[in-house]
């Protein structure tokens, strides 16, 4: 076997430095390498592929900041065998870590315009790095807007680092949440909601989208609605992966494969493809 795809399957072991819980049903891993190796460097919008040993393999996108080498970071939601076993690492547990793979957002293309990050749940994870990164130089962006939507209050993560962001008053932060109980004082409604009360210059901004298929294509229309074209608009596309370096053809996508051509795509390149379930 060539070295080279030896090495991509081979897990490196990392033990979870910090364990932090975000909601019931999310939590974040620090994550440090047991031998001590080189940090990881990775794009905002890559992934890893994280493997619980004797349970199994999947796909998390980085939740960290770029520049912090010490450590990488992962936000999961717990979802289905894997990721509830995952919720049960505790600090000094051992995982395998593979990666980082995948296309990343496009900051380059970002800078000097206006941009609009939609997220839609555990989408707001894949996104963070892209703020931690457009904040860390500021100055050579032009106006940015996310809007976040969650299915209730409590489910909303990062909730201390958006107060921070929402502090530095320059950057627009808007949450809204599908339901509410009396003492919610913020948006009641889907993230479309938040889309229309948006001052946006179409010429000049970029769209990066992440959550629910459902969320991502309501968000696309209404988007589109505001006059931003497919070019303007990025997102991060999920399926069922294995291998992550395009090998095993798990997570075709029509004429793409998501985990070496995506997860981030520009929408003219698979507009038609987005909302397919089985291709
Ligand atoms: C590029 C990428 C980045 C991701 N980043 C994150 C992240 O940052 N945080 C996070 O919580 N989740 C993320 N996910 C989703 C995560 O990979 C799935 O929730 C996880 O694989 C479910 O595995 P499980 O064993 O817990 O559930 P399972 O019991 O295996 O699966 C439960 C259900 O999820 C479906 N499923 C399994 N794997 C995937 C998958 N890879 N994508 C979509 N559906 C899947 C199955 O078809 C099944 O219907 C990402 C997925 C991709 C493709």
């Amino acid at each position: 076997m060539p070295e080279h795809s030896y090495t991509v399957m081979e897990p490196v072991l990392y033990s979870i430095e910090r364990r932090k819980r975000e909601t019931r049903d999310t939590f974040t891993l620090e994550l440090v390498r047991e031998d001590g190796g080189a940090p990881m460097r990775f794009w905002p919008g890559q992934f890893n592929m994280l493997y619980m040993f004797g349970v199994g393999e999947v796909p998390i996108s980085i939740s960290g900041d770029p520049l912090d080498e010490a450590k990488i970071v992962h936000t999961i939601r717990s979802y289905g065998s894997v990721t509830h076993k995952m919720a049960e690492l505790r600090r000094g547990d051992v995982i395998g870590v593979r990666g980082p793979f995948g296309r990343p957002w496009p900051l380059d293309e970002l800078e000097g315009g206006d941009v609009v990050l939609a997220a839609g749940g555990i989408g707001l994870a894949p996104l963070r790095p892209v703020i931690y990164s457009i904040l860390g130089r500021r100055q050579r962006f032009g106006d940015i807007a996310l809007i976040y939507g969650e299915r209730t209050p409590s489910d909303i993560l990062f909730r201390t680092l958006l107060e921070q962001w929402r502090g530095r008053f320059d950057m627009k932060i808007e949450v809204t949440v599908d339901s509410a109980r009396e003492g919610w004082r913020g948006s009641v409604g889907v993230v479309t909601t938040l889309i229309p009360g948006l001052r946006l210059d179409a010429e000049r901004t970029r769209a990066l989208i992440c959550g629910p298929q459902i969320m991502m294509t309501h968000t696309i229309r209404a988007l589109k609605d505001k006059g931003l074209t497919e070019e303007r608009i990025h997102v991060s596309t999920e399926r069922n992966m294995k291998c992550g370096e395009g090998i095993c053809g798990h997570c075709q996508l029509g004429t793409v494969l998501v985990c070496r051509d995506g997860p981030v795509f520009r929408l003219s390149e698979i507009g038609t493809l987005l909302g397919k379930r089985e291709l």
